[in-house]
């Protein structure tokens, strides 16, 4: 059996997009443009398409793929 490395603590709800799936803090973004920049940025150098997002845990700007609960 292949062992997986559990993240120490699981954010629930919509805390989540506040966090990574490995469970720390996100980037935030003071604005939404800075947050598309960046979103932006990662689409030119990886080619992961990202959205930007206002969060309900610390009120700044996140980037992400968007959650089922949205
Ligand atoms: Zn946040």
């Amino acid at each position: 059996m292949a062992r997986r490395r559990r993240p120490p603590t699981r954010p629930l709800g919509r805390v989540a997009s506040h966090f990574t799936r490995e469970g720390t803090p996100k980037t935030p973004y003071r604005t939404e443009r800075e947050a598309q920049s960046a979103a932006q940025l990662a689409w030119t150098l990886e080619r992961v398409e990202l959205n930007a997002y206002r969060c309900d845990f610390c009120h700044q700007w996140h980037i992400g793929r968007r959650f089922r609960s949205e």
